[in-house]
């Protein structure tokens, strides 16, 4: 009998391991919730050894983990098939076991809509966007399939900036352009969504800002950011002193564990006890 059989079921995260993991800390504080017998373990999983590490979850029956930079686009060639908005997205930030396949999705997208549109519905709204990463990909992609009518990314990199508009332009239905960004932005009038998918502001640049006119941020505006640490950021900060609905980037974090947690189990997890793990680390 191996080791592992005491263990009902085993989920996990490709990632490298810090003192408190907090996305370890919030699945497991889901699981002990809901009474599921269920591990959420941190392995720390090099590209090079990214093959070996999926056929180890495949032996030891994984239901399924997670992967953080830079294993998020290389695990696509070990994996059976893609859900669909990873496969625009091309990358994969979840994966499922689902009749023996290797199934790859995408939840930080997921996550970040779950948040928004607990706010506003994005169908036939106009969003600006800054940062052209791999979370703005994610968010551009899941807020357009929802029925953006018009994305415009602004990022410093144009090359970057204009790959994410031509992925958005192809393959969704959404309208989109593209700022370079250069200087103090402006928020153009009729803008309804403002996404800070950019690492500004992310500890321990705490106190780096936007460059951003906050005074074109207008009350009614949902403005959200993806930072976690800490939550309460300028924009987050700005945004609520100037009458905006504010949106602080726990949110698409707890929303992509939550999403996670129900492929693998099929249970809708309570995401209070998530955020109040995260909020336990980070500071509410
Ligand atoms: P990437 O490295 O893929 O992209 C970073 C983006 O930020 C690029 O567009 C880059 O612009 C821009 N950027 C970075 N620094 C600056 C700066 N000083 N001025 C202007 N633009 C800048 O990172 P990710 O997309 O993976 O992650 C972005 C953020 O999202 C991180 O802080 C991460 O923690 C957060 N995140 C949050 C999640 C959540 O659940 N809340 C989930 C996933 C990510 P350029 O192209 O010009 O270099």
């Amino acid at each position: 009998m191996s080791e592992l059989n005491f263990l009902s079921e085993l989920t996990g995260c490709f990632s490298r391991p810090c003192a408190e993991n907090p996305s370890v800390a919030m699945v497991e504080a889901a699981y002990h919730r809901h009474g599921l017998d269920w591990r959420y373990i941190n392995c720390e999983v090099p590209p090079e050894r990214l093959g070996d590490a999926v056929l180890g979850a495949r032996a030891m029956g994984w239901r399924g983990f997670n992967l953080s930079i830079p294993n998020k686009i290389e695990i696509i060639q070990y994996l059976d098939g893609l859900g669909e908005s990873a496969r625009i997205i091309g990358a994969v930030n979840c994966v499922v076991a689902r009749d023996g396949k290797l199934i790859g999705e995408n939840t930080d997208g997921k996550g970040f809509l779950q948040s928004l549109t607990d706010k506003v519905d994005p169908a036939g709204k106009s969003m600006v966007m800054f940062g052209a990463g791999g979370a703005a990909r994610a968010i551009g992609v899941e807020v357009a399939i929802a029925g953006a009518a018009k994305i415009t990314v602004v990022n410093r990199n144009a090359q970057r900036g204009g790959e994410l508009v031509t992925l958005l332009n192809d393959k969704t239905p959404a309208d989109a352009d593209l700022v370079v960004w250069d200087g103090e932005y402006r928020i153009p009038d009729g803008t309804d969504i403002v996404v800070n998918a950019t690492c500004i502001g992310l500890f321990p640049d705490v106190d780096a800002r936007l460059p951003l006119d906050v005074d074109t941020l207008k009350e009614g505006m949902v403005v959200a950011d993806v930072i976690t640490n800490p939550p309460r950021t300028h924009l987050v900060r700005d945004a609520e002193a100037r009458g905006c609905v504010a949106l602080d980037g726990m949110g698409m974090l707890v929303n992509q564990g939550v999403i996670g947690i129900k492929y693998w189990t099929g249970i809708d997890v309570d995401a209070s006890v998530m955020r109040a793990k995260l909020e336990a680390i980070f500071g509410g």
